[in-house]
């Protein structure tokens, strides 16, 4: 115990830097690499232990070969990241992109750290990703893509050590693939080797919409205490998938106008507000917003600038930036993607009153119906829809509130809160286990 203490200067000298360190390394691990540095200061004697959240505990790098339907072999590069263990097993989702990189798993495993111990699920942080757009795959080649991957990086995941779920990209279909693939693998059936699986398979009610609707509710718990009213208010939504989908139908069922939605297909508008409902049926059936009759079209810049009181960036990381976030006029904004706010853009944000609900906290309602689904899954016990979102809407309120009270404390943004109370429980299992051997 009284050996030296791991300070940035004793550890620089004797261990050499990883390149994902070098501070000139931007991207999304250079982003939480300075979200990290700016709640050290609030770490007290736990900050001793800080380095431990700079370096992902196991990554590994796949190579996922397939054939595609025309007789060719195609490779693509795959990823599965375990960030940290110290409170539990791996957990998060696994992305399908053409724009995956292992700095950006790296960056979406570490926030799934900070998410999973932000809400007290018994989790530590993973995400896995494969470089491809899945729209240019038959539904052949993306299931043997799936089982491949699912193979691979089987040595690492598993019910008790690393639990992967959807994220961009896939969804209950390609769950069930890898909990097929890995049940055939260990010879038995393994359901809780995934979350986020269809009903049918030990999936959870609740799971499609938990993200959105937990967006939904830390939105209203922050309306409430700074008296923005949500009967009227007005939201622009950028992705209108699970999350942005589902969060925009129940601010608009809870009397709000969603009057701006973007998605890879465009931008549309109606200052009266858009039907949501029949906007949701026309994304189902044509793929995207583009095309929604009752609305008109914006072009993909000025969405930032629509006249909203709340904006909701639910689609990729990176979309609020030093460029546009000048622009926004909302007076909150939720993040249902991960990473979606950067740095820079953060400051300018929070320089104009602009209260950020960062994703961290705002889209940890997914995960967390994921942590019920793992639950059922060990109990072979299925709870109600009622429960489920009971369970949900209670943890997140609870979680808000307990973040809300440390910005308040320390005078700091949600973001650094909520890393404050995340990196403390982090850190303080990390503290506890010890260091082995
Ligand atoms: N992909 C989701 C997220 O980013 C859910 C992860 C999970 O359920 O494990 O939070």
């Amino acid at each position: 115990m009284s050996h030296p203490t791991g300070t940035p200067g004793h550890a620089a000298s004797i261990h050499t830097l990883p390149s994902y360190l070098d501070p000139q390394h931007l991207g999304p691990w250079g982003i939480y690499l300075q979200q990290v540095d700016r709640v050290t200061p609030y770490l007290g004697h736990l900050a001793r232990w800080v380095e431990t959240l700079k370096r992902p505990k196991r990554a590994l790098i796949v190579d996922v070969p397939i054939e595609l339907d025309n007789g060719t072999i195609a490779h693509f590069e795959g990823y599965r990241v375990q960030h940290n263990t110290s409170r539990g097993p791996g957990k998060g989702g696994v992305r399908f992109h053409q724009d995956v990189t292992l700095s950006e798993v790296m960056a979406l495993s570490a926030w799934m750290s900070i998410k999973n111990a932000a809400v007290n699920v018994p989790y530590g942080g993973a995400k896995g990703g494969i470089r491809v757009d899945p729209k240019k795959l038959s539904m052949g080649e993306l299931e043997r893509l799936t089982r491949r991957y699912t193979s691979e990086i089987g040595i690492i995941i598993g019910p008790s050590k690393d639990i992967p779920a959807p994220d961009v990209n896939t969804n209950g279909q390609i769950m069930a693939w890898m909990m097929d693939t890995y049940s055939m693998n260990v010879g038995s059936t393994a359901t809780g080797v995934v979350t986020g699986k269809p009903v049918d398979l030990g999936g959870s009610l609740g799971r499609v919409e938990a993200t959105g609707r937990g967006v939904f509710t830390v939105g209203v718990e922050a309306a409430k205490l700074t008296g923005l009213p949500i009967e009227g208010a007005r939201l622009a939504v950028q992705g209108f998938g699970n999350v942005g989908g589902t969060a925009a139908k129940l601010f608009a069922d809870a009397g709000a106008k969603v009057v701006a939605v973007q998605d890879h297909t465009g931008t549309i508008f109606n200052g009266k507000g858009l039907d949501v409902p029949a906007l949701l049926a026309h994304v189902q059936a044509r793929g995207g917003v583009g095309g929604f009759a009752g609305a008109d079209t914006l072009s993909n810049d000025e969405f930032w600038a629509v006249d909203c009181e709340i904006l909701i960036p639910a689609a990729l990381e990176g979309q609020i930036t030093q460029d546009n976030a000048g622009k926004i006029k909302a007076k909150m904004v939720i993040e249902g993607a991960n990473g979606p706010t950067t740095p820079e853009a953060d400051d300018i944000l929070h320089d104009k009153g602009v209260l950020v609900l960062p994703d961290v906290i705002a889209n940890a309602g997914g995960v967390t119906v994921s942590y019920f689904e793992w639950v059922q899954d060990f109990s072979s016990f299925f709870w109600s829809e009622d429960e489920i979102n009971a369970r949900l809407v209670r943890i997140m309120q609870e979680a808000f509130a307990g973040v809300w009270h440390v910005a308040q404390e320390h005078k700091v943004s949600l973001r650094t809160a909520t890393f404050i109370v995340a990196c403390q429980r982090i850190l303080h299992a990390r503290e506890m286990r010890g260091l082995y051997p």
